[in-house]
């Protein structure tokens, strides 16, 4: 069983995707890392199965390159990414490490369109030198921006080293019981196995920061999204609607003003769908965002925990550490017991998990005990069940943009009927809320695991051109 980080499942990253645009990226930036040393005069990218269907649209070609140029997905200027991909494509060539090769996006970067058995999103490098290969390698994206290489094997990540082991949510419960703690608690303990808390504290007040800024450029931006789609972004008009048309400096004066835009029902909800819109579509137009637990569902999170922020007690950093820390477990349960990606479970993976993560936090922000915690995660997963996913194009706008304004609204709806449930009347637990979903998953028709074959997709398909 590995040993999964708060920071495994927020990550820093680059739109649209988690599992087509940051895993892949990191595949590529690992392949770059091992052509090391070695000398080569070519090198081919084979997409397969639902990063060929839908790569274009989640920009997975765009990410390949980025990678094998040695961009940082954390760092990397995203006003840039535009011209790092235009130089390749007018100049036919890529620069990895010291040697400047021939690459062309539409020969080198094949979609093959068949499905590898032994993962819906897998991906080939291959260099050559004189034609005769000198290297290639397999990697799995295997969700929320996690990749494995093929034939590798991690010993270093048992997670029997940490000082509570966690699996289920019983384990969660058994050690909150035996330690009279809240959940948040144990994984702080858990992570401090990791790194220190100077480091942890650091990392944890950045991703708050990015997802803040990622609201506010969000709420800054009008216009249309890339893809051919035609998609106009919402959030800004919405929040010009909400608070006027002065403007703010940063994102720290745009949530001061935002507390005190009223606290009734219908603007609190527009503040939430606003936030959770900003981010997606930041993410779409391949903006910073944090995966959380992957790109498609990014808005979930940093919409209920800015609800928090604005409209409920906020007391400061360590309610900050205390939503992440509870929310991020949530998500590790998730994808060690079940999958939080689309490719291997539908939009349940995604918006599903993003929504029990979001509950979770809320829930124990709120004073849930780590029983009502739980009950709150399984509400918000059990009414996402068979959700699927079908993006149309294969762009990660429609349903996907909306679709995290419902995720983040049934977080909210879950937490506060957890907050006044009691857990020992609820039907259902946890842990089978989490077996159901993966059930679920594997049963799922392969149309709707991010191939953009069925549903909307199949009924509204956008003729996207071909790479
Ligand atoms: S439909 Fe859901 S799972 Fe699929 S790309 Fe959109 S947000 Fe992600």
């Amino acid at each position: 069983m590995k040993r999964l980080s708060v920071f495994d499942i927020y990550k820093i990253g680059v739109g649209p995707s988690s599992s087509h645009t940051l895993g892949p990226w990191m595949a590529a930036l690992q392949f770059r890392n091992a052509l090391q040393g070695i000398s080569f005069d070519r090198v081919e990218v084979h997409l397969f199965g639902s990063l060929s269907m839908t790569g274009i649209g989640h920009a997975t070609d765009l990410a390949v390159q980025l990678g094998l140029e040695g961009h940082d997905p954390k760092k990397v200027d995203t006003n840039q990414i535009p011209f790092y991909i235009g130089q390749i494509k007018s100049t036919q060539r890529i620069r990895i490490h010291d040697r400047e090769i021939l690459f062309s996006p539409t020969r080198d970067i094949i979609f093959e369109r068949t499905i590898k058995p032994e993962h819906p999103n897998t991906l080939t490098f291959r260099a050559y030198e004189g034609g005769r290969e000198v290297l290639a390698e397999t990697y799995y994206s295997v969700g929320g921006g996690f990749i494995e290489k093929k034939g590798d094997i991690h010993p270093d990540l048992r997670q029997d080293e940490l000082p509570y082991p966690i699996d289920s949510g019983r384990d969660l419960i058994t050690y909150t019981d035996n330690e009279q703690v809240p959940i948040s608690e144990i994984v702080s303990r858990n992570e401090r196995a990791f790194r220190n808390q100077e480091d942890i504290d650091r990392s944890l007040r950045e991703i708050f920061r990015v997802m803040r800024d990622c609201i506010f450029h969000g709420c800054q931006t009008s216009g249309i999204l890339p893809g051919g789609l035609n998609v106009k972004r919402r959030a800004a008009p919405m929040a010009k609607q909400l608070l006027g048309n002065l403007e703010y400096a940063d994102h720290q004066a745009f949530f001061e003003a935002i507390k005190g835009s009223g606290r009734d029902f219908n603007t609190v909800n527009h503040w939430v769908n606003c936030f959770a819109l900003a981010v997606n579509e930041e993410n779409a137009a391949m903006g910073r965002i944090v995966t959380s637990p992957t790109n498609g569902a990014a808005g979930v999170i940093p919409a209920v925990l800015c609800y928090y922020y604005c409209f409920c007690d906020y007391r400061g950093f360590e309610d900050l550490r205390r939503f992440l820390y509870t929310s991020a477990e949530i998500g590790c349960i998730f994808k060690k017991k079940a999958t939080i990606s689309a490719a291997e479970g539908g939009c349940q993976a995604e918006i599903g998990v993003s929504s029990a993560m979001a509950a979770a936090g809320l829930t124990e922000l709120m004073g849930g005990r780590p029983r009502q915690v739980l009950m709150a995660a399984e509400i918000a997963m059990e009414h996402h069940l068979g959700l699927t996913c079908d993006p149309i194009g294969g762009l990660v706008q429609v349903p996907c943009i909306e679709r995290n304004t419902m995720g983040a609204m049934k977080a909210i709806t879950a937490s506060n009927l957890a907050l006044v449930g009691n857990p020992d009347d609820a039907v259902v637990n946890f842990d089978i809320v989490v077996k159901s979903m993966w059930d679920t998953a594997k049963d799922m028709n392969q149309s709707y695991k991010e191939t953009s074959l069925g549903g909307l997709a199949f009924n509204l398909p956008l003729a996207l051109p071909e790479c």
